[in-house]
């Protein structure tokens, strides 16, 4: 892929990219084929860090400064908060060491709402998710224009990666989160929600770093944990995987197999919690931690007819779950049918869904307003790009950007 090498040439084609966006009212995201509307706005100060939050401060957890060497990945748990009948949490409050250089804050809360955040903000007034967006729209699903760092509302439990874009830098100190809750209908509710965030500190990219998968044999074309061993198609499926994963220095490992409850044979996206993906990410409770990716038949979105076969894979969330199994979000589901006259695209689905499970975005979205990632050295409408909306056997490229963001997620095992 062709990258921008000046820096004036990249700001120039970032800040003609993000004016795009600015002007995009709508976006599709990803396979979920949720069509969303996103008011923009310009990013706001954050309040100043007051008594209260230093007060609150002190029933908060901090990275150790002494000892042994840190964890690659350590997780604070910042307790359990009420969202009021504005949806709104109060601010919640982390210290931010200074060898953190990237963080997923997860929100865990009851299944029937979705959670997003309504700030997240720094003491020195730099809004990496501005206050007012929530104000400024009516679908709170995502945050894409006013948001540089994009984030995607999720039912159940929520996870958002900072930062997922080269606009956004981490720097040590106080934070505020304040999380926001809210129904299908998309109206604020009231309820309980745990707060957690895992700090990830960088490692050298000369550095590998395992990625453990559990593969999920439903029963689907007959594979299970035992004769799945067997199957080229699989095997060729996980090497052009890997293949594409070693350009971020990342290894599948260990790779592990189960046999998972066989309802999960069908599955529709249709409904988010009742439906058979739901069912099929709780299928994965009790199994090893390790991204869990499920082997189906079909996977019908909603509006599709009947017996169609729209999606390739979809993945739990962007980022899913950190470290989490058996959630409704905590999977990769695949469809192992091929159409009739097309290629077998099974390789570059499981490393397209397992890239968007560790938090990546689409390259672009599909059709004329569709909207782009704000990654600097991914071209737009680039059907060569890993993460573009629609897969091909050409989908083989991540950019250097892409590759940082994939190193951030506290899936990853440094050794
Ligand atoms: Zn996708």
């Amino acid at each position: 892929m062709k990258r921008a090498t000046h820096t004036t040439v990249q700001i120039s084609r970032l800040q003609a990219k993000l004016s795009r966006q600015v002007k995009h009212l709508s976006i599709r995201l990803g396979l979920w084929l949720i069509v969303l509307l996103c008011a923009c706005s310009a990013p706001s100060a954050s309040d100043p860090i007051d008594q209260a939050d230093q007060q609150a401060l002190s029933d908060v957890a901090g990275a150790d400064s002494q000892g042994p060497a840190p964890l690659r990945v350590q997780r604070i748990k910042l307790g359990e908060h009420s969202t009021d009948a504005t949806g709104k949490s109060p601010k919640v409050v982390f210290d931010l060491p200074a060898d953190v250089t990237a963080i997923v804050v997860h929100v865990d809360g009851p299944d029937e709402f979705h959670y997003t955040l309504a700030a997240l903000t720094r003491d020195a007034g730099f809004a990496m998710i501005p206050q007012a967006w929530l104000d400024q729209t009516s679908l709170p699903d995502a945050c894409v224009g006013p948001c540089q760092n994009r984030i995607v509302a999720q039912r159940g439990y929520a996870a958002f990666l900072f930062p997922n874009t080269p606009l956004i830098e981490l720097r040590p100190g106080l934070h505020q989160i304040r999380v926001y809750a809210f129904d299908d209908a998309r109206k604020p509710v009231a309820t309980q929600v745990e707060i957690g965030v895992d700090f990830v500190r960088s490692t050298e990219v000369s550095t590998t770093l395992k990625l453990p998968m559990n593969l999920c044999f439903t029963g689907a074309k007959g594979w299970n944990a035992v004769n799945s061993v067997d199957q080229q198609r699989l095997q060729q499926a996980i090497d052009f995987a890997q293949t594409i994963l070693s350009a971020a220095n990342i290894e599948f490992g260990p790779i592990r197999r189960f046999d998972v409850d066989p309802q999960g044979q069908y599955i529709a996206t249709q409904k988010p919690v009742d439906s058979d993906l739901a069912k099929l990410f709780e299928s994965g409770a009790g199994l090893p931690k390790a991204i869990n990716v499920f082997f189906t038949d079909r996977i019908i979105a909603a509006g599709a007819p009947p017996g169609a076969n729209v999606a390739l894979g979809v993945a739990g969330g962007i980022p899913g779950p950190p470290n989490e199994v058996g959630h409704i979000r905590a999977g990769v589901a695949l469809s192992l049918h091929i159409p009739q006259g097309q290629p077998d695209l099974l390789g570059v689905t499981l490393v397209h869904e397992v890239s968007h499970y560790l938090g990546l975005f689409h390259s672009s979205e599909p059709g004329p307003n569709g909207a782009h990632d704000t990654l600097v050295d991914t071209a737009e409408d680039d059907p060569k790009n890993l993460m573009y909306w629609s897969l091909s056997e050409q989908s083989l490229q991540l950019s250097h950007e892409q590759i940082q963001v994939l190193r951030r997620s506290p899936w990853l095992v440094a050794p």
